[in-house]
């Protein structure tokens, strides 16, 4: 359907319902609410690429979601961030916007996160005023034992609403409901640099996703150059170190090293754990 039409169509409607997809999870859960006909189909479904993303988020949702919805009629549309404004790290006032760490009078403090609301938030609405949408509901996933999280929007024409929090849904319910699919499971979703990641995520990553880690390894020495003094982990430290302990090697019995992580994956069962102390 030819975009000016589309807009007309929806133009028409009164109120729109609107899905923001964050590609984990909770939106897959959605996904089969949907598919399953437990949810109405959206007028509009959408993600936002930030550009920050990890590989696997794009590849669950290219290879799982975006084929299974589009099986029963609904078009899940990608809007890129860059397209509608930036996503510097950086704001025009020279403030960091991820809640990124640095020391000051010897503590440490995280700074506010600044980066969904313009990185995504904000592109999400003007991409739906491009689509002559003028009143919606939004549904975002937010499972039912997360729903401090739930917040309205505090504006008239953009409410939201919190499915999986109306039927009741828990975390667990919604990965019992992607098992039972047989779906595979969608990866962690944040992007790549994140610093709200726990220890044990920034380890997984480190080992599992050398290459992510690597980039968020760049992405913190890049901040630097210009927030000298600031980091992504939470000890102030250079994240690149966070791999060095990994960098052991258990003996496979007969003098000679195996490649060796923290996470058992080695085959051998003989792994060292090996975490980082800090
Ligand atoms: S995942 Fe982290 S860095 Fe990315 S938008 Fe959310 S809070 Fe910001």
């Amino acid at each position: 359907m030819a975009k000016e039409e589309r807009a007309r169509e929806l133009a028409g409607l009164k109120c729109h319902a609107v899905w923001s997809c964050g590609g984990g999870v909770d939106s897959t859960a959605i996904a089969l609410m949907i598919i399953q006909g437990k949810l109405s189909k959206p007028d509009l479904a959408f993600m936002t690429d930030v550009g920050w993303e990890r590989r696997s988020t794009w590849d669950y949702v290219t290879g799982v979601l975006r084929p299974k919805l589009d099986a029963v009629g609904v078009q899940l549309q990608v809007i890129k961030t860059s397209d509608y404004a930036g996503n510097s790290l950086v704001d025009r006032r020279g403030f960091t916007v991820i809640p990124a760490y640095a020391r000051r009078d010897g503590k440490v403090i995280k700074y506010s996160t600044r980066c969904s609301g313009p990185w995504k938030l904000a592109v999400a609405k003007r991409w739906l005023r491009e689509q002559g949408v003028t009143r919606c509901e939004n549904w975002i996933g937010i499972a039912a034992d997360e729903s401090r999280r739930a917040k309205g929007s505090g504006q008239q024409w953009f409410e939201h609403r919190y499915p999986l929090i109306e039927a009741g849904m828990t975390r667990e319910d919604c990965l019992f409901a992607v098992g039972q699919a047989g779906w595979p499971m969608p990866p962690r979703t944040s992007c790549v640099m994140c610093p709200h990641q726990t220890n044990n995520e920034w380890d997984r990553m480190a080992i599992l996703e050398p290459k992510e880690f690597a980039r968020a390894c760049a992405i913190e020495q890049e901040l630097q150059r210009t927030q000298p003094g600031t980091y992504l982990h939470q000890s102030c430290r250079p994240l690149r170190e966070r791999a060095r302990p990994f960098q052991i090697a258990c003996d496979d019995g007969e003098g000679g090293p195996i490649e060796c992580n923290p996470f058992g994956q080695c085959g051998e069962g003989s792994c060292e754990t090996a975490v980082a102390t800090w």
